[in-house]
């Protein structure tokens, strides 16, 4: 199948002015100007007409669990207040909820152009309920930081640990492509963390985690005090790891800093400088998702967008779980950044939802490009002949899509 356009954007090399891409089965076999494309392609194309080709887009970090509280949790006074008002609307909703709110929240991704994603799950078993209209990434979602209670029942726990951990596995493991998130430093203990990295070893997997997010979480681990700190001491979270270190030094320690190719770090935004001085001496990087609605909804520091890129790291976009954010659009999420950095060009915006995300998933030879051997995601909007990227990210409505090969 020949698709041509008015321009080909490849996010692999320049644009392709009046280009075409051969899709067969599922894969792109051939990419370049329309005419010599016809010469070495015989077969009917279809002509978009005056509209941009470009590669699917790439979530790189959402929660489809929680898309039925869209609009539900009004932002709140502090980021614990959010996490009870959360796990309030959770404790209403069944597993068929869950299936539900996960298949609306795959077809609302794919509406916006979202061809690939990586999404968290709180209830890895519910997913061979599940089909999977895009690529994705399932990462189970570990918690295990409870009232440790007295000492005896201490080895019971983490038995339970390990068993729990071995169901996650079990479950997310069916799915093609699969990773684990110890969920938060708050929420995951420093052994959690350590069966996370082991396991990825073992099975090549990825792994992803929330780190630094909001002013409670270093104030809870540098400073033990906070509103978060108050919350989880009530509730009989050990706080022996408050008190002196930051959330990206415990990090760093709780991984040994072996594996951190494999990670994907949601957030980011509460750095200081010693945490830059660690992160320039690190000799290997991890990859990280900035999600600036979520971002703007909770009114989190600043994202130290510059001085990450500065360091030479790969940074994602994602939408985060629409308990606080409006939709899964990544245009929008493009925009939002935009106008929280306006000096960042709009190539390298388009980058953190295509090759950027390829690259943090290790799949940057199929995934997020236009090229011979890329997987056939592929969308297209009308161009009015302005700036053309600028045009991509402002585009507001459905774009006309393939996925796998497959015209949607
Ligand atoms: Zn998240």
């Amino acid at each position: 199948m020949i698709v041509r356009a008015r321009t080909v954007v490849t996010m692999d090399g320049p644009a392709i002015d009046n280009g075409a891409v051969v899709v067969s089965e599922n894969r792109i076999v051939d990419v370049g100007k329309v005419d010599e494309i016809k010469t070495r392609n015989p077969g009917e194309a279809i002509d978009l007409g005056e509209q941009a080709l470009l590669p699917g887009l790439i979530n790189a970090h959402c929660h489809l669990d929680y898309t039925c509280l869209r609009g539900k949790i009004p932002s709140q006074k502090s980021f614990a207040d959010w996490i009870r008002a959360i796990n309030a609307e959770k404790a209403k909703l069944t597993a068929d909820d869950y299936v539900a709110s996960i298949t609306e929240g795959f077809a609302e991704a794919k509406r916006f152009g979202t061809t690939t994603i990586a999404n968290l799950t709180a209830f890895p078993e519910l997913i061979s309920q599940i089909r999977e209209p895009i690529h994705t990434w399932w990462f189970a979602e570990l918690i295990d930081v409870r009232a440790p209670g007295r000492a005896n029942e201490l080895v019971d726990l983490v038995r339970r640990r390990t068993d729990s951990l071995r169901r996650a596995i079990n479950s997310v493991k069916s799915a093609p492509n699969w990773g684990l998130a110890p969920h938060a430093l708050f929420t995951a203990s420093n052994n959690l963390y350590r069966c996370c990295e082991e396991v990825a070893q073992q099975k090549n997997i990825l792994l992803t985690t929330h780190l630094a997010e909001s002013r409670e979480e270093m104030e809870l681990f540098r400073d033990a005090s906070g509103a978060l700190y108050e919350f989880l001491k009530s509730i009989g979270r050990p706080m022996d790891d408050c008190g002196s270190k930051t959330p990206l030094e415990l990090f760093l320690a709780a991984t040994a800093g072996r594996g951190l190719p494999n990670w994907i770090v949601a957030h980011l935004n509460e750095l200081v400088d010693g945490d830059f001085e660690l992160l320039e001496k690190s000799k290997t990087q991890f990859h990280i998702v900035h999600s600036p609605r979520s971002h703007d909804y909770f009114g989190h520091s600043r994202f130290p967008f510059e001085r990450l890129r500065a360091l030479g790291f790969n940074i994602c976009l994602g939408t985060d779980s629409l308990a606080s954010n409006e939709n899964l659009s990544l245009f929008a999420e493009m925009r939002a950044f935009q106008k929280k950095f306006p000096a960042v060009s709009s190539e390298e915006i388009l980058q953190m939802v295509t090759v950027n995300p390829a690259m943090a998933l290790h799949h940057e030879s199929v995934l997020g490009k236009i090229c011979r051997g890329a997987h056939g995601d592929l969308l297209a909007m009308p161009l009015s002949g302005g700036d053309m990227i600028e045009e991509i990210i402002a585009f507001t409505g459905e774009p006309w899509m393939m996925v796998g090969g497959q015209i949607q």
